[in-house]
């Protein structure tokens, strides 16, 4: 039961050849014996989904059919969880027990999902490796001297290491597409406000969203369709009705027009094996009939340094809800200005440059300078996805520049650390949604990953182009940790 996907465990479950619970048994046997060294799961909620299990089993023997119905997954520490501690990987929000579920958790459990617990994320969704997570730094499924990618790094490393069928992430510069391309799995990050926000604790607000990993593109549609959707409690979400992900499927992808910016191809620092890699992807993109444009993203140079000021100023301002009043630990001092203060000591050292850069470039001297241009810039940036999207149905693109990095290797340099997401970002402050789907490994054996953007609200052609790719390429079925491994 181990190495089946996501919806072929489905299948197996609506025929009544495996049980919820004996599945749920399979991936908490798994979790012991691996977690210890991949270290993804932050908390596992062993009692509650062998609970949850049993109530998916009593609804399916009742014949009840569902995309998500008694299927193992796992979900971002990020993501508020009734009753079960939700710590964005912050000692700030240590031993945190929301009092509600998050939108996405509360589809999850109505769907009969079976959340296996909560995995490991960078402090507050900040970082692209998880090493900025307050707790544990979790491993590579595929060479653990790699990180995993980040800050969804425990729900891409969950999936690639079969501990969940599938996993929920948040992706605010990229962290869901990241991790993906890392640990060679699927990263769904939808268009802003297909998902309700609600219950997600925020990091940037104008850029945060949830999105789903699978070991295959299907499987990341399913969670998908179950966890999107309109929510009035977070007013960005958008009214529109939830299509049938999977059914979007066919295959099929003659007259497709696939852009291919050329900004994307002539970054310094780009591995000579993700650059061959991405180039093969997009010519078997063609060969399945699809029609390659090249197209122009100019003001996507500037697109890092938007998102640094633009996140980081929204994060300062979000981040100031945690005074030791309202969530979390609370340190006690002299009075209420020495308790806040020895409270926000709780914040690691990336959360508090964020904070600070944030604040900075919100000051009355430098607003004008720095936030208010970078808003300028960003629309920009979004009238250059307008005008592609014009041209084009999806754009393909590296996720990342290079594979899998060893820890330690950026954790003194920010600035490299941030240029991990030199691709990923556009997509966040423009409109439109994107995925990565794995489309090689380089010389050492660390996976590739292709981005495919799409246009807003065109999550099916998106995922249908991913699709596509990857029935026609082999490297779905390669596992970093196999049954038996
Ligand atoms: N790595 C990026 C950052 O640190 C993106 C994080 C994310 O998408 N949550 O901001």
């Amino acid at each position: 039961m181990v190495d089946l996907t996501l919806t072929e465990l489905r299948d197996k479950l609506q025929a009544g050849d495996v049980s919820s619970v004996a599945a749920t048994e399979t991936m908490l046997a798994r979790i012991a014996d691996h977690d210890g060294e991949i270290q993804s799961y932050v908390t596992v909620t062993a009692e509650e989904a062998l609970a949850q299990a049993a109530e998916a089993d009593r609804r399916l023997a009742a014949g009840e059919k569902g995309a998500l119905l008694g299927v193992p997954v796992g979900i971002k520490d990020l993501l508020c969880n009734k009753g079960v501690p939700t710590q964005a990987g912050s000692k700030i929000l240590e031993g945190f027990r929301p009092p509600y579920d998050a939108f996405v958790v509360q589809q999850l459990k109505e769907a009969g999902a079976v959340i296996l617990g909560m995995t490991n994320t960078d402090e507050f969704g900040m970082g692209s490796s998880t090493e900025f997570s307050a707790y544990q730094t979790s491993k590579n499924p595929w060479n653990v001297e790699h990180v995993p990618g980040g800050s969804s790094g425990g729900s891409a490393a969950a999936v690639a290491a079969n501990m969940a069928y599938g996993t929920l992430g948040t992706d605010t510069g990229g962290s869901v597409r990241l991790p993906a391309s890392y640990c060679g799995v699927v990263g769904v990050r939808p268009t802003y406000g297909r998902v309700s926000r609600w219950g997600a604790i925020a990091y940037a607000s104008s850029l945060d969203q949830v999105g789903t990993f699978g070991r295959t593109v299907q499987d990341a549609a399913a969670m998908l369709g179950v966890v999107a959707g309109y929510d009035e409690r977070d007013s960005t979400s958008i009214k529109t009705p939830v299509p049938d992900y999977e059914a979007a499927l066919t295959g099929d992808i003659k007259g497709l027009r696939v852009g291919v910016p050329k900004e994307y191809f002539v970054q310094d620092g780009m591995d000579e094996d993700v650059a061959t890699s991405v180039r093969a992807a997009i010519a078997k993109l063609e060969a399945l009939g699809a029609e390659i444009v090249e197209i122009s993203i100019p003001h996507s140079q500037y697109a890092l340094s938007i998102y640094y000021l633009i996140a980081t100023a929204e994060a300062s301002s979000n981040l100031g809800r945690y005074d030791g009043v309202r969530y979390g630990p609370r340190v006690t001092g002299k009075d209420v200005i020495d308790s806040t203060r020895r409270t926000r000591g709780l914040f690691g050292p990336e959360a508090k440059n964020r904070i600070m850069l944030g604040t900075f470039v919100l000051s009355a001297g430098y607003y004008d300078a720095y936030y208010g241009r970078a808003l300028k810039a960003r629309t920009l940036l979004i009238n250059d996805f307008k005008e592609a999207f014009k041209h084009v149905d999806v754009i393909a693109a590296p996720t990342c520049p290079s594979t899998a990095f060893r820890f330690g290797e950026r954790m003194n340099d920010p600035i490299q650390m941030y240029l991990t997401d030199i691709y990923t970002v556009s997509l966040n402050l423009s409109a439109s949604c994107g995925l990565s789907v794995p489309c090689g490994f380089d010389r050492d054996g660390l996976p590739i990953g292709l981005q495919l953007m799409g246009n807003t609200l065109q999550e099916e052609t998106l995922l249908n182009a991913a699709y596509a790719y990857e029935q026609a390429t082999e490297w779905h079925h390669k596992n970093a940790m196999p049954a038996g491994s």
